[in-house]
């Protein structure tokens, strides 16, 4: 499953460049190109889906691993132990952008709640 014209699936083709930090057979890692935190990573499902929901839907681990990839990253970050954010940004008004899953991985500075 891929979109030809989202952004996301082009940087799991390498067709668009990205810092990745992580990779697994189903799931990619990349530093976010506008970071709002030391840490700021973008994990995702190689697969094309269009939100958490729709991730989650699937029912065959994939939204776990997206997860637990995240965790890892975190580990390996050093902000695992201190604690870190995971966001999915799910429609226009809570500021999804990219239509591809995506699970922000923010952290290494202190975090306010609630966030804006
Ligand atoms: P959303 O607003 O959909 O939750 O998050 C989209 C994120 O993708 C934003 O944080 C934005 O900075 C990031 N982003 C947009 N275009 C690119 C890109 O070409 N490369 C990378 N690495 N991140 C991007
Ligand atoms: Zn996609």
């Amino acid at each position: 499953m891929v979109d030809n014209d989202c952004l996301f699936c082009k940087i799991v083709a390498k067709e668009v460049p990205a810092t990745i930090v992580h990779e697994t057979e189903r799931t990619l890692a990349f530093r976010d190109i506008n970071p709002q935190a030391p840490t700021h990573v973008l994990v995702i499902p190689k697969e094309h889906y269009r939100d958490a929901a729709a991730l989650a839907a699937a029912d065959d681990g994939l939204a776990d691993e997206v997860i637990m990839a995240a965790h890892r990253i975190a580990e390996a970050e050093e902000v695992a132990a201190e604690g870190y954010r995971l966001v999915f940004n799910t429609g226009p008004a809570a500021g999804q952008t990219v239509f591809h899953v995506h699970g922000h991985l923010i952290g290494g500075r202190g975090l306010n709640w609630p966030p804006g």
